[in-house]
C-alpha cells in the first residue's frame, strides 16, 4: 500500500481525499496556496506545505513546486483530484520520472483521451458508437464546411483540448460555420494553448450520460453503472443523480460493455468515466473521456455501495480490484446538488464572502462533501464550489424528497448561493418527470425569473 500521499488539489477533494487515505491508514500532506493557509484539508492532513501563491499557475499548477514538496516530505504517492494537473499529461510524466506514483492513469493514456480528436477515434475503433463529425482535426474552414454539407446543420466547433464547456460553438447554416471558424480557433488557442478544432453535429435534444469505470493493473476492469448530468447551466452540471431515469437496465448493460471495450482497447488504469450524450430515442455517442475522479463521483459510490477514492488509492498501490461485475448492483438513487457561491439571482454572478455560520444537513439519507466552516473565507482565486449535497433513498422521488429537506436544513451565511434555484429545479414537474434535456436548466431560468 502507499506510504504517504501528497495531495495536489484543494477545497472539498483534498478533504475527500485526506479521508480516504485515513480510512487507509495512508499519511497525508497537504499542498497549499498562500490563499489556502486556513483550508480545512490543511487543518485535516498529517502535514502541509506551501507551495506557492494564490495563482493556480503559481501553485496548483506549479509542477516543481508540487513534485519537491512530494520528495521532501517523502511521500511515494501524488493524488492530482480534479481540474488543475489532474489530466496533464506531463505532470503525469514527471512524477513517474520521480519515482512517485500518480494517482491515475499512465501519461500515455492521459495524452490519448485528453485530446477529444484522438479519444473519438480510439474509441471508433473500438466499436464505441461516437456522434458524427469531423476523423481528426479539421485542417481548415474548407474542410469544415464540406464535412457540414455531409451531415448537416446544426454543427458544433469544439477545441480539441477543449474541457470546462468552454469554446465550443453551435452553427446553423454555413455562414454561422465560416464566421464562427476563426473565433473559436483564436478563443481555443487562448485558453487552451491550442487552436485545434473538431466538429460534430449539434444534437439538440440531448441528455449528458456517463458511465464510471475502474480498471486495475492486472486487465481486470467494471462498470459501475451511469450518472445522468443533464441538469446544466452553460454546459456546466449544478445536480447529478444515479441511475439515469431514462436509462433501462439493457441500455446501461450495453453502454457499460461498450465503456468497457473501450477502455480496456487503451490498457486504461485506475478510475473514469466515458461521457456519452443520449438522444430521446435512446442513441447515446461518446463525447469524451475523463481520465480522472468526478466531482459527481458521490452519486455512484452511493448506489453501488462502493469507495471509488479508496479503490484509486488501491489500484495505485497495485492491488487488484476483487470486485466482479456481478458485484455492482443499483440498489438505490442518488442525487447532488452542487452548492456554488453564487448567486442565482443575479445570473449566477460570484458572490463570495466569509462564511458566518455554517450548519450542514444531516439525518437518513444525506451526505455533505464540503471544506466548510464557520470563519472561514472562500479564497477568490478558485472555484466557487462550497459544498456537495448528497441524498439517497429507495426510489428517485425518494432521493429528491430528502435533497428538499436537506437544502431547506442547510444554512450557509454570509455568502450568497446556488441553493434557492436548486430548490426550484427539484420540485418542477418537468424535470421530476424525468424529462429534461441539456437546454432544460436555461429554458426554467427564464421562466424563474
Ligand atoms: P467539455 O470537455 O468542454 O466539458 P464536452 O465534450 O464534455 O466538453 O461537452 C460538454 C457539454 O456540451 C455536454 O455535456 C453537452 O451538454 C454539450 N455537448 C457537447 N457535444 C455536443 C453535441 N455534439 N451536441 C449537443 N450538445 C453537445
Amino acid at each position: 500500500m502507499l506510504n504517504k500521499v501528497l495531495i495536489a488539489n484543494r477545497g472539498e477533494i483534498a478533504v475527500r481525499i485526506v479521508r480516504a487515505c485515513q480510512e487507509l491508514g495512508i499519511r497525508t500532506v497537504a499542498a497549499f496556496s498562500e490563499a489556502d493557509r486556513d483550508s480545512l484539508a490543511v487543518r485535516l492532513a498529517d502535514e502541509a506545505v506551501c507551495i506557492g501563491p494564490a495563482a493556480p499557475a503559481k501553485s496548483y499548477l506549479n509542477t516543481p513546486a508540487l513534485i519537491s514538496a512530494a520528495l521532501i516530505t517523502g511521500c511515494d504517492g501524488i493524488h492530482p483530484g480534479y481540474g488543475f494537473l489532474s489530466e496533464n499529461p506531463y505532470f503525469a510524466e514527471i512524477c513517474a520520472e520521480c519515482k512517485l506514483t500518480f494517482i491515475g492513469p499512465s501519461a500515455e493514456t492521459i495524452r490519448l483521451m485528453g485530446d477529444k480528436s484522438i479519444g473519438r477515434q480510439t474509441m471508433r475503433a473500438a466499436g464505441v458508437p461516437i456522434i458524427p463529425g469531423s476523423e481528426g482535426e479539421l485542417q481548415s474552414v474548407e474542410e469544415a464546411v464540406d464535412l457540414a454539407r455531409q451531415i448537416g446543420y446544426p454543427v458544433l466547433l469544439k477545441p480539441s483540448a477543449g474541457g470546462g464547456g468552454r469554446g465550443m460553438r453551435v452553427a446553423n447554416d454555413e455562414s454561422e460555420l465560416i464566421r464562427a471558424f476563426s473565433t473559436a480557433r483564436a478563443e481555443a488557442e487562448g485558453a487552451f494553448g491550442r487552436g485545434d478544432l473538431i466538429l460534430e453535429k449539434y444534437l439538440p435534444k440531448v441528455r449528458h450520460v456517463e458511465i464510471q469505470v475502474l480498471a486495475d493493473a492486472y486487465g481486470h476492469a467494471i462498470h459501475l453503472g451511469e450518472r445522468d448530468c443533464s441538469a446544466q447551466r452553460r454546459h456546466q452540471k449544478i445536480l447529478e443523480e444515479a441511475p439515469s431515469p431514462v436509462v433501462t437496465p439493457e441500455v446501461r448493460a450495453r453502454m457499460g460493455a461498450d465503456a468497457l471495450r473501450g477502455i480496456q482497447s487503451i490498457g486504461y488504469l485506475n478510475a473514469g468515466t466515458l461521457e456519452f450524450l443520449m438522444d430521446p430515442d435512446g442513441n447515446y455517442y461518446f463525447i469524451e473521456m475523463n481520465t480522472r475522479i468526478q466531482v459527481e463521483h458521490p452519486v455512484t459510490e452511493l448506489v453501488t455501495d462502493t469507495d471509488l477514492l479508496r479503490w484509486q488509492l488501491r489500484i495505485a498501490s497495485g492491488e487488484r480490484l476483487t470486485l466482479q461485475q456481478n458485484d455492482i448492483r443499483i440498489a438505490r438513487h442518488a442525487v447532488e446538488c452542487r452548492i456554488n457561491a453564487e448567486d442565482p439571482e443575479r445570473d449566477f454572478l460570484p458572490a463570495g464572502g466569509e462564511i458566518e455560520f455554517y450548519l450542514p444537513p444531516g439525518g437518513p439519507g444525506v451526505r455533505v462533501d464540503s471544506h466548510l466552516y464557520a470563519g472561514y473565507n472562500p479564497p477568490g482565486s478558485y472555484d466557487s464550489l462550497l459544498a456537495k449535497i448528497i441524498t439517497f433513498g429507495d426510489t428517485r422521488d425518494d432521493a429528491l424528497n430528502r435533497m428538499r429537506r436537506a437544502l431547506h436544513e442547510c444554512i450557509i451565511t454570509g455568502v450568497k448561493t446556488t441553493i434557492p434555484f436548486q430548490l426550484h429545479l427539484i420540485d418542477d414537474p418537468a424535470f421530476r418527470a424525468g424529462n429534461i434535456s441539456t437546454g432544460y436548466v436555461a429554458e426554467l431560468l427564464q421562466r424563474w425569473k
